[in-house]
């Protein structure tokens, strides 16, 4: 018996060295692919040639007995290899990708399957810029980030004093303490008729770790997701860093941001785990209408596929908002949302998840023990407190809406379109003149204001501002006067 074990090893090592061998082939020949692509002025990320060469691989499997859904994560290996070196060596050459390089220290992450690649400036690079600025003693308007910068509740600041006093600052159970989690569930309950226990709920370190352990919980390397863009840039940040494949489902302003369900069937293949999708959207603004929620829904649940809805904005709802929890029982959603926004406890981090699936809740509660044991115990229990601050939150969301209603009206003056937004607190406007939109960015910078590029939003976006309402009404209008008279000066000179 070692006998053949040993002679089993030692064909198993010398197949193992042939893989290894012809995977270095294919990576050089993928690097002469990027030369010609390169010549030719071509994208790194050619879809159509990835599905031609991916059906033909997948037709071999029945043949092969081999499993469909491993070959095709195998394939979504080989793909997000080669275009890594093809990008690593235009690095070298001194382009950096396609879309042309972005200097002066922010960071890029390039490339996406719809034949386009894009350096994607994200809100964070534009603040890290604003803040260097600001060291040098220039005064910077920040419309460039994520969070409203108003007063947390009064009853939070006291349950985290409470909490002190009481002696609750030690461990608790990783998924987050039960009245904590009971209340969460009751609050969903209530508002979205939903039948979530508390045992579905796990409190988390803000709703970009939930969205984060809900996709290392549920997908595995190679497997695909779909992301409705224009979209919050860490959806994607993730999904690389777990390596999954992204398909991104493009909308647009034209169309008043609403998603092609049509397309959405259509770029679905056997490989998709999940969709994620974000309403109130970051940026837009937009909420999706039930029908189409339906629909999503609909499709989700024919392919057997998850839906991850990141709903972090919900407290900053102006129309109707229907939850992914409406649909109740359904094993096959992932709700996430936080603490950041609605009550303003961004500097709290402290989020939630809350799916009716037994699997992903222990998949996401082991690994949140495993890697951070709980959320700090005196802020879950200010996160309770905010829980029965209800006035304070819709106190909150009257400003961001006073803002958001301030910024549309100024917008109306200048050359800009944009999509009044339902929710959320950015107005994400397209910029109708003819400039360099790395130089508007720059130079609104430079004039001391602070907006996010769209093209962090995804790669068809980079006609867009991103304009935030994390500051009071006074630097708002101070920060849209500049904006108006950069793109005077802009619309005025010849580029
Ligand atoms: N999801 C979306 C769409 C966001 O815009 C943000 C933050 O801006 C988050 C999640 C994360 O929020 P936090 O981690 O502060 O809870």
């Amino acid at each position: 018996m070692s006998n053949e074990l040993d002679e089993l090893r030692a064909d198993i090592r010398s197949l193992t060295e042939d893989l290894v061998r012809l995977l270095s082939r294919r990576l050089e020949v993928a690097r002469r692919i990027g030369m010609v692509k390169r010549r030719h002025g071509l994208s790194i990320v050619d879809a159509k040639a990835e599905d031609e060469l991916r059906s033909h691989i997948l037709g071999m499997c029945d043949t092969l007995s081999l499993d469909r859904s491993f070959v095709n994560r195998i394939l979504n290996l080989l793909f997000a290899e080669s275009t890594r070196v093809q990008e690593a060596m235009y690095e070298e050459m001194g382009r950096g990708g396609e879309g042309g390089g972005v200097d002066d220290g922010v960071t890029t992450a390039a490339s996406d399957d719809s034949g386009r690649n894009a350096s994607r400036i994200r809100p964070v690079d534009v603040f890290s810029k604003a803040r260097m600025l600001e060291r040098t003693g220039r005064e910077i308007i920040h419309m460039e980030i994520g969070e409203p910068r108003l007063s947390i509740p009064s009853r939070v600041r006291q349950a985290l004093i409470d909490a002190l006093d009481r002696g609750k600052y030690h461990y608790t159970e990783s998924k987050g303490i039960e009245e904590l989690r009971a209340a969460i569930a009751d609050m969903l309950n209530a508002r979205y008729n939903a039948s979530l226990s508390k045992d579905e709920v796990i409190v988390t370190p803000g709703g970009r770790f939930a969205v984060y352990l809900a996709m290392l919980a549920s997908l595995r390397p190679g497997d695909e997701v779909v992301i409705v863009e224009p979209a919050w840039p860490a959806y994607i940040d993730i999904a690389e860093f777990i390596g999954v494949k992204v398909r991104r489902l493009s909308t647009s302003l034209d169309d008043g941001w609403d998603m092609d369900v049509g397309m959405l069937k259509s770029i679905i293949n056997s490989n998709v785990r999940m969709i994620i999708i974000n309403y109130p959207n970051n940026p837009t603004g937009k909420i999706i209408d039930k029908d189409t929620l339906d629909v999503v829904v609909d499709i989700a649940r024919s392919k057997d596929i998850m839906i991850l809805s990141d709903e972090v904005y919900a407290d900053l709802a102006f129309k109707e908002f229907r939850s992914i929890l409406s649909y109740k029982d359904d094993s096959n959603t992932i709700m996430v949302s936080s603490f950041s926004k609605g009550p303003s406890m961004t500097g709290f981090r402290i989020g939630y998840t809350a799916t009716a699936s037994r699997q992903i809740v222990e998949g996401m509660s082991r690994l949140q023990s495993m890697m951070l044991t709980c959320v700090a115990e005196p802020i879950q229990y200010s996160a309770l407190a905010a829980l029965s601050s209800i006035d304070d939150v819709k106190s909150n969301a009257m400003i961001i809406k006073s803002r958001l209603d301030l910024i549309c009206r100024r917008l109306l003056d200048m050359p800009v379109s944009f999509y009044r937004p339902d929710g959320a607190m950015y107005v994400f406007a397209r910029i109708d003149v003819e400039c360099n939109m790395k130089r508007l960015i720059d130079t609104l910078l430079e004039s001391g204001v602070a907006v996010a590029p769209g093209n962090g939003f995804g790669s068809c976006y980079d006609r867009f501002i991103r304009i935030s309402t994390g500051v009071d009404e006074r630097l708002l209008s101070k920060g849209l006067d500049t904006i108006k008279d950069v793109l005077e000066k802009v619309s005025s000179r010849k580029e």
